[in-house]
This record gives C-alpha cells, sequence and structure tokens, in this order.
C-alpha cells in the first residue's frame, strides 16, 4: 500500500561547483559531457551504474549499428572517435569496418571512460537522479542524488538529461510521451548475454543461428518445445572476441524500465531464458555451442523504448520518409525504422508486420534525414536538453533515432549547446544561436552537409 510521507528537516549538502550536469553515462551522455568539458563548461557526469556506455556496456548489447550511409560515415565527430578506438584492437574487426562492428564492451568502457574524463568533466558512478526542483519558469533550479555518500543536492546551469528513460524531464514537469497514443505499445525489451568456450571455426562457417534458413538452430530449437522461453522472433548474435558470442535475443514484453517492479521482474525471467538459450544451442548447434558456457547476462535490462520528451519539434514519420533536411539539425541519421512489435500487435497484426517489413522503410545508399535541435529542446523547460533515445519524436521514428551512432552524434550536440547556454546568465537552452552551434559542431569533424 502506497501511502505519502513528508520529511521533516532534511538539509543536505548542495554542491554549485559545475556550469552543466550530464545525468546518464550512455553513449549519448558520455559524448554530452564530453563535448561540454571541451567547450570549457565546468562538467560532471551523474551514472547509476558502476561504468560508462550505457546499453552497449552495462546492458551488453554486441555490435554497433551502421556509422555509415554505405558511401560514407555520417556519425562523424566524437561518435567517429569513439567507433574507431572500440575497434582497436579487436583482432577480427578491421579499422576500416563501418557497419555491424561488434563490441567489445569490456574495451568500450575504458575508450568512454578515457574520452569524458581526459575532456575533462569528472564523474561520479553508482549515482542516481532521485529528484527534481523547478520553478515556475520551468527552470529546474537544483536536483537531488543518492548515492553511497548519502543525498546531495547540485545547482548548475544546464542539465543535459540523457537517462534514456527522460527521468529528469519528466520529474521536472516537462510533457513526454510513452509508447503510442494510448500510452502502451512499449517495444519488446531483451536481455543480451555472452557465451563463451565458443568453436569459433563453427560458429563463423557453420549453420547460422537464426537466419533464412527454415531449419535453422532456433527454428528446431522451438519446434522441439523442450525451451519454452524460447521464441524465433528475434536473435542476432556476434562474435565479440575470441570463442566468445554476444547475443541480443529474446524479447520480454510489456516492460517499462520506469517501473521498478516490471523491469526487476524482466531480468529474473531474461536470466532464465538467457540459461535456456545455452541449454537449446548446445543441444541444437552441438558444433558451435555444445561446450559453450554462460559467462554474463547484461548488469542491465536492454530497453528499447520508454518516454519521448515533447520538444520544441517532434520528428514525424513523414519527416523520416521525406528524408528531410531542417536549418537547425544538429546531425543525419539514416538507420531503418527497426520496430520490434509489442506482443498483442504481433498476434493481431500479421498481416500488416509482413507488409512492414517489406515495406522497409530503408534508405538508399547516400540518403539520410536531419535531426533538428529543436528535437533536443523541452518546450516547457529553459535550461534542460535531452540526447539519445528519449528525443523528441513520433514512436515508429524513435525505432530508427534510438541506435548508438545517432545517440553519440546527439550528445555531441547537446553537450556543446548545453555550454554556450550556460555562458549566458539567463541559460536558456531555447536561446541557443544555432548557427554558432553548428558551425562548433562542423569545426570538430561534425557531418552537416
Ligand atoms: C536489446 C537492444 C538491442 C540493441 N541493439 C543495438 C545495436 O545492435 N546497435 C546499436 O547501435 N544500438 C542498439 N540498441 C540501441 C541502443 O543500445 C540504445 O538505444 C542506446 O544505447 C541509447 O543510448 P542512451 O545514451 O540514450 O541511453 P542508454 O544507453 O540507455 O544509457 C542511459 C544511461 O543512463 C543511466 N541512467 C538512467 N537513469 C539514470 C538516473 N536516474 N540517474 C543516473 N543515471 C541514470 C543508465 O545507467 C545508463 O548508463 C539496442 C538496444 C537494445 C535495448
Amino acid at each position: 500500500m502506497a501511502t505519502s510521507l513528508r520529511l521533516q528537516n532534511l538539509e543536505v549538502p548542495c554542491d554549485t561547483s559545475y556550469d552543466v550536469i550530464v545525468i546518464g553515462g550512455g553513449p549519448a551522455g558520455c559524448t554530452a559531457a564530453a563535448a561540454a568539458a571541451r567547450e570549457g563548461a565546468r562538467t560532471l557526469l551523474l551514472e547509476a551504474s558502476g561504468c560508462l556506455g550505457g546499453s552497449g556496456t552495462s546492458a551488453l548489447v554486441p555490435a554497433w549499428c551502421p556509422f555509415s550511409d554505405k558511401e560514407r560515415i555520417i556519425y562523424a565527430g566524437l561518435a567517429a572517435t569513439i567507433f574507431a578506438r572500440a575497434k582497436e584492437g579487436m583482432a577480427h574487426v578491421k579499422p576500416t569496418d563501418r557497419d555491424w562492428v561488434p563490441i567489445d564492451a569490456e574495451r568500450l568502457k575504458r575508450v568512454y571512460d578515457d574520452l569524458v574524463t581526459g575532456a575533462g568533466a569528472t564523474v561520479l558512478f553508482h549515482t542516481m537522479l532521485a529528484h527534481v526542483e523547478t520553478d515556475r519558469a520551468g527552470r529546474v533550479t537544483g536536483i537531488l542524488t543518492a548515492n553511497k555518500a548519502g543525498l546531495r543536492a547540485w545547482r548548475a546551469s544546464v542539465f543535459v538529461d540523457c537517462t534514456g528513460d527522460a527521468d529528469l524531464t519528466a520529474w521536472a514537469g516537462g510533457e513526454f510521451q510513452k509508447g503510442d497514443a494510448a500510452g502502451t505499445h512499449l517495444m519488446p525489451a531483451t536481455h543480451c548475454f555472452v557465451l563463451s568456450n565458443v568453436d569459433d571455426y563453427a560458429f563463423r562457417h557453420g549453420p547460422a543461428v537464426y537466419g533464412a534458413t527454415p531449419n535453422g538452430p532456433i527454428q528446431r530449437i522451438v519446434a522441439s518445445g523442450k525451451y519454452p522461453l524460447i521464441s524465433d522472433l528475434h536473435c542476432c548474435c556476434n562474435f565479440v572476441g575470441p570463442g566468445t558470442v554476444g547475443f541480443n535475443a529474446g524479447h520480454i514484453f510489456e516492460v517499462d524500465n520506469t517501473d521498478p517492479a516490471s523491469v526487476s521482474a524482466a531480468l529474473i525471467q531474461g536470466r532464465k531464458m538467457a540459461a535456456q538459450f545455452r541449454d537449446a544451442l548446445a543441444e541444437f548447434h552441438p558444433q558451435a555451442f555444445g561446450n559453450a558456457f554462460l559467462v554474463t547476462t547484461g548488469a542491465q535490462m536492454g530497453i528499447r523504448e520508454t518516454r519521448r520528451i515533447v520538444g520544441d519539434y517532434v520528428l514525424t514519420l513523414d519527416d523520416y520518409l521525406q528524408r528531410r533536411s531542417f536549418t537547425d539539425e544538429i546531425c543525419r541519421n539514416c538507420y531503418y525504422i527497426d520496430v520490434h512489435w509489442a506482443k498483442d500487435q504481433i498476434v493481431k497484426d500479421k498481416a500488416q508486420m509482413a507488409q512492414w517489413e517489406t515495406a522497409g522503410y530503408r534508405y538508399n545508399p547516400g540518403e539520410s534525414h536531419g535531426i533538428p535541435y529543436r528535437c533536443l529542446t523541452p518546450h516547457q523547460l529553459r535550461n534542460v536538453l535531452v540526447a539519445g533515445r528519449s528525443i523528441s519524436c513520433e514512436q515508429l521514428v524513435q525505432g530508427s533515432v534510438r541506435v548508438m551512432p545517432v545517440c553519440l552524434a546527439m550528445g555531441e550536440a547537446a553537450g556543446l549547446a548545453a555550454a554556450l547556454a550556460a555562458r549566458h546568465s539567463l541559460a536558456d537552452v531555447h536561446a541557443v544561436d544555432v548557427g554558432c552551434l553548428r558551425a562548433r559542431l562542423r569545426e570538430e569533424g561534425g557531418y552537416l552537409p
């Protein structure tokens, strides 16, 4: 039973030493913090887990979505730097590889550590946003965090919300949407995992775990009925290191990452699912997985969507289909609309789903669309920017812009904009000179044709 409790005599220490505070150290938060610090802002990055990288490290997503539009790298600037450093030392990855490159999560954590601290930002791990204070003008006047030192308040000129779930924006009273118009049908979650002691040769040259062949290992596993948690809806796997394969496999439905009970149940289910995958693959693909060992599941659940802020502009499906450009765009995107359907959509709308798959919503080589700065600015809040998978867009478009290369590119723009806004006493992100922002992004190598 939930009741309420008004705390008496709660006085906490308050730190005012930062210009910009970034909350959430996923791909978007890392580039946001690095860009803000590089621009001279005193920058703090707060991260709930014990490492940077978000879904690409804590949730063990095993591959980068394409960095190129099939002609050139379009997620440039800091995104391209991170991508290049992440590939170094992966013996089976060439420096020139651009699309669907596997991720060595341990290496990637260090790449982000070095990028963020090297730029001069301070990082606090195991520190969770706990509360947000907003004044009547829509200005965040302070935040509270919780960590092993207890509660602490922070004031800063600008806050960048890179929590993926738009926690800061929602708690500050900013408008948001979640799922479809009715607030339902969130894309399913996936609990990624890693198998080691895999036979490299059989994995790379034997039957695909999940491919076009109707009688592949996953189809036979499902047909056997022995592994009830495994379906043939989703199974991607990548060779991430010697004898080591990362799996982005299986769907867990109706998970809401903003509901701790929901995500806790999903993590318990996901760990069982990963164990079933190991045993099933050992039985049905013994050449590659006969001796495989389940090393780890993600420390975090793989969450595809929760809240999307309502910004000064909402990027629409039509913008995506028209490959639209914007005068205030801060990056380009070419990734296809990659929607994983909610459970009842799969059952009810099989025909529509088949049509969707063939309609494709995939771009031709060289095509891309712009992402306006206005998608990063919550329309009711003065000193808050948002980057990452919770930017202002329609639900279907989120299926495209949510992936890591795009998040890296938007994060850099948000961090730079935060630093520019913080130079002015009003620190209004809506008043940032977008021409200046775009010019600085270009100087730093950003792709803004
Ligand atoms: C199963 C799955 C498979 C995917 N596959 C791919 C793929 O193959 N390739 C690809 O490029 N992308 C893929 N994606 C998409 C991509 O990984 C994410 O959408 C992307 O990482 C989002 O970046 P982000 O920075 O917005 O948020 P996240 O990566 O989610 O990072 C958010 C960070 O904020 C922290 N945080 C959250 N709330 C708080 C708080 N209140 N206080 C402090 N810290 C907080 C979290 O701990 C986390 O570190 C996949 C996603 C999923 C879920």
